[in-house]
Parts: C-alpha cells; sequence; structure tokens
C-alpha cells in the first residue's frame, strides 16, 4: 500500500472503522513509513481532542429538522431500493407473461380449432350441420 492510499484511509484507521484486513496492511506500512506515522499520530491527537469537547445540545426545532430529514433520506433510499429491484427483474416479468401469453394463445387455438364437435364451440357445430344440408 503506497503513502497516497495510506494517507486516504488514515482517518478511517484512526477512528478503527477499517476492516481488519486493511488495518493490518496500514499497521504495515506505518512500521516502515514515519511520514505516514507521523500523519497518523497527528489524527489520533485530534481525534482524541475532538472526543473530549463537549457535544453541544441541538435545539429541539433543529433536533425535528434533522429527524425530518433523515426520515424522508431513508425513505427515500428504501423506495429507490425497491424500483431498483423490480427494474432488475423486469426482464425476467415481460419474458413470464409473453410465455404466459403464447400459453394461454395455444390452448385457446387448440381448444377452438382441434376438437370442433366438443360443446363448447355451439356455432362451428351450427354451421357444420348447415352445410350439410345443402349438399
Ligand atoms: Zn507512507
Amino acid at each position: 500500500m503506497d503513502c497516497e492510499t495510506v494517507n486516504h484511509l488514515l482517518p478511517t484507521y484512526v477512528d478503527s472503522e477499517l476492516s481488519h484486513g486493511t488495518a493490518t496492511e496500514i499497521q504495515s506500512h506505518l512500521a516502515v513509513c514515519p511520514a505516514c506515522q507521523e500523519e497518523a499520530a497527528f489524527l489520533q491527537r485530534l481525534s482524541t481532542a475532538m472526543e473530549s469537547l463537549p457535544r453541544p445540545a441541538a435545539s429541539g426545532k433543529l433536533n425535528r429538522r434533522i429527524r425530518k430529514a433523515f426520515r424522508i433520506e431513508v425513505e427515500e433510499t428504501f423506495l429507490e431500493g425497491r424500483w431498483n429491484f423490480l427494474a432488475g427483474y423486469m426482464d425476467t416479468i415481460i419474458y413470464g407473461l409473453a410465455v404466459a401469453g403464447f400459453l394461454v394463445g395455444l390452448f385457446l387455438g387448440t381448444s377452438f380449432f382441434s376438437f370442433p364437435n366438443t360443446p363448447h364451440t355451439p356455432d362451428l357445430i351450427a354451421y357444420s350441420d348447415t352445410e350439410g344440408m345443402f349438399r
């Protein structure tokens, strides 16, 4: 791992939010690179200083606005996820409908023309009877 990559990942490393494998790679680099070691130490001091600061309390109004914005964001993300899920299966759905339509058409075609004397085609029976009368 090079210095640029390590510097990019250091803030996340300092917050202990990297995977074990990536963190180990960074530790290996820090062991041999004084420049990145110095940067890591600085970020560690900064992180500790930030954590020691008192957290400002948000006013009730700001709190409600943040919660509302967060709720909208979560709902939009959820809906986008749903639509993406459907879009991923759209090809399958359309193909399935086409096959189902073909099978229904095949079934209807077969039942009308292959068995003209069955009870559910009275028009064809009547037609064939009248045709016989004029011969
Ligand atoms: Zn380095």
